[in-house]
């Protein structure tokens, strides 16, 4: 805890007092994030910090492999599902960015013959990347990078089986994007929507 605590004192003297005002704001009036992004809960890929981001701005969901599951009815626990309705059906947000990245341990973990053997829940989990697997069989050399663009391409196809995604969407109301950050080189590569392939920001 004291190294969080420390963190916490710089954080009261420095950034609260520029920000008391915000806070205060979004305290009375609410939240209204226009993005939501699903990320991966890896410690080197913080959305805020890669974005620049303060508060209200974006509403997360970080878990392993920044994945969101296919709507499924009849479940119980259902944390990233519940996120995802309440951003879209709630707060009414304008996109949803699926952030993945580089030297992701899920997807490294997921292409073993036996992901997540002899765990309760990361083996169940790290079975929605199958699909991503079978599509890189053929992929030549980097098979590691080519899991990680094909796991944001999952969660974007997983995205649109939620029924209120899928309206919103089609009513404009809402647009999904992907992009991949480089935990070695700082860079963004965003999907271009048509092609469906990454290109890096200049
Ligand atoms: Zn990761």
């Amino acid at each position: 805890m004291e190294q969080l605590i420390e963190g916490y004192r710089r954080f009261r003297a420095g950034r609260w007092p520029e920000q008391r005002a915000l806070y205060r704001k979004l305290a009375s009036h609410g939240q209204a994030p226009p993005t939501m992004v699903i990320a991966c809960s890896d410690s080197r890929v913080d959305p805020a910090t890669i974005f620049d981001a303060g508060p209200g701005e974006l509403f997360i969901i970080r878990n392993v492999a920044n994945l969101a599951p296919p709507f499924e009815s009849g479940g119980v626990y259902h944390g990233a599902s519940a996120a995802i309705e309440f951003a879209v059906c709630v707060l009414k947000v304008k996109q949803i960015l699926v952030l993945g990245h580089a030297q992701c341990g899920g997807c490294a973990a997921a292409l073993h013959d036996d992901p997540g053997a002899g765990t309760y829940f990361l083996a169940p989990w790290l079975r929605m990347l199958e699909k991503a697997k079978a599509r890189i069989e053929g992929a030549a050399e980097d098979r590691q990078s080519a899991l990680e663009y094909e796991s944001i391409r999952v969660t974007l196809e997983n995205l649109l089986t939620f029924p209120f995604v899928r309206s919103a969407v089609a009513a404009q109301k809402l647009s999904l994007a992907g992009a991949r950050f480089g935990v070695a080189d700082g860079v963004l590569e965003v999907m271009d929507a048509n092609s469906g392939q990454f290109r890096p920001v200049d």
